[in-house]
């Protein structure tokens, strides 16, 4: 078989194809430029992705055929495919996508009266190794390219009647997202572009990260209006050593500080995570101790009840003791709310789902929409 054939056939392959969001918009305009295009058209490619749900370059009917043709041949629209799709009574979904190298991650959509929020991941696995959490069970594989961030958002917006888009986005799925920054900004700023994406209200994206105080501060040096939340799970050196590994390198303290930075320089306040772990760090003296550390800082704290993950020996707290907890923080002038459990019947909690599709060993996915609520 001569070369040219194999050359043809290879561009053929979906494979090969590069990611559309791989490339930034410039990139995407200086490309259609150089196939004798206008760079506008790149604006309508991606009002397409964004707002009107394209599943493929076909489908841009008022692009010019050849650019269609030129863009099918040589990017895809998709980074990922879906590989799983459960459905809760409570409005939450949760998909699990397929990537190019065939590893799975996923994504969440909360729908509530106002909002629509789209919970994303930034890495396979996690690396952090919180004793509590199902993401970093088995360490961290890889980080997530800029278009399987993106993707995330587009393939649960799919999910919407049409004519709705996600509101907000919470990077709180698998991974540390700060151990991604470049790539998880590269994406946020996409969706935020208002020409070049979904024109998200940057103050509508929440970044949680387990606290890296380097890259708290890298983040804030960039200028966005992203929303921090630091998982803090613990109001002791001590404690927090035993929950959260990566404090032993760290130190509360640092973590802190970095966080007041970010609000000094962003103006943005900070969120506190807090999981609730049943007798672990939910007593009332950890509620006096997070009360001390937290006094006199204008921020909030975020219970979470700890979602139970099978295998690991935590319990979730008790709910009178949860009230007691936040009426403590709160006589103490630190303001406090618990945050509603949705999605467990679905395994919403990070790192949950693809660990049973692991563990179940399921070679090939799972019929698309199961319902299991
Ligand atoms: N690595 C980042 C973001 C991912 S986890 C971080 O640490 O913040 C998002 C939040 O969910 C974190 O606060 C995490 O501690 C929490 N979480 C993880 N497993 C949980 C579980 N089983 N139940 C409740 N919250 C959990």
């Amino acid at each position: 078989m001569e070369g040219g054939d194999q050359e043809e056939r290879r561009t053929d392959e979906p494979r090969e194809r590069r990611p559309l969001f791989e490339a930034t918009a410039d990139a995407l305009r200086a490309w259609v430029v150089e196939q004798g295009h206008q760079a506008y058209r790149v604006r309508q490619i991606h009002h397409w992705a964004f707002h009107r749900r394209a599943e493929s370059f076909e489908a841009m009917t008022d692009l010019p055929l050849d650019l269609r043709r030129r863009l099918a041949a040589e990017w895809s629209l998709f980074a990922t495919e879906v590989a799983y799709h459960g459905a809760s009574a409570d409005g939450t979904d949760k998909l699990l996508l397929k990537c190019r190298d065939g590893r799975r991650i996923e994504c969440v959509l909360m729908t509530e009266e106002h909002r629509r929020t789209v919970c994303v991941s930034t890495q396979v696995g996690c690396g952090m190794g919180c004793v509590f959490c199902a993401s970093g069970l088995k360490g961290v594989e890889r980080n997530l390219t800029t278009a399987e961030i993106v993707d995330q958002v587009l393939q649960a917006q799919n999910l919407l009647p049409a004519g709705e888009s996600a509101s907000h986005i919470v990077v709180m799925g698998m991974g540390e997202s700060l151990a991604n920054l470049d790539a998880l900004l590269a994406a946020l700023d996409r969706i935020c572009s208002a020409d070049d994406g979904l024109g998200m209200s940057q103050r509508r994206v929440t970044i949680s990260t387990v606290g890296l105080p380097e890259k708290i501060r890298k983040l804030a040096a960039r200028d966005r209006q992203y929303h921090l939340a630091v998982s803090l799970h613990a109001p002791t050196e001590e404690l927090r050593n035993e929950l959260v590994p990566v404090n032993e390198k760290v130190g509360l303290t640092a973590v802190i500080e970095a966080a007041d930075d970010y609000f000094r320089i962003t103006g943005r306040q900070v969120t506190y995570e807090y999981v609730m772990l049943g007798g672990v760090n939910d007593r009332h003296e950890h509620a006096l101790a997070l009360g001390r550390l937290l006094r006199g800082r204008k921020s909030h704290v975020n219970l979470i009840p700890y979602n139970p993950v099978s295998g690991l020996p935590f319990l979730r707290p008790d709910p009178d003791g949860v009230r007691r907890f936040v009426a403590t923080l709160r006589d103490r002038g630190v303001s406090a709310t618990v945050r509603k459990t949705k999605g467990q019947a679905i395994d919403a909690a990070c790192g949950q789902l693809r660990r049973r599709f692991e563990s179940a060993a399921v070679a090939e996915p799972a019929p698309i929409s199961a319902s299991v609520s």
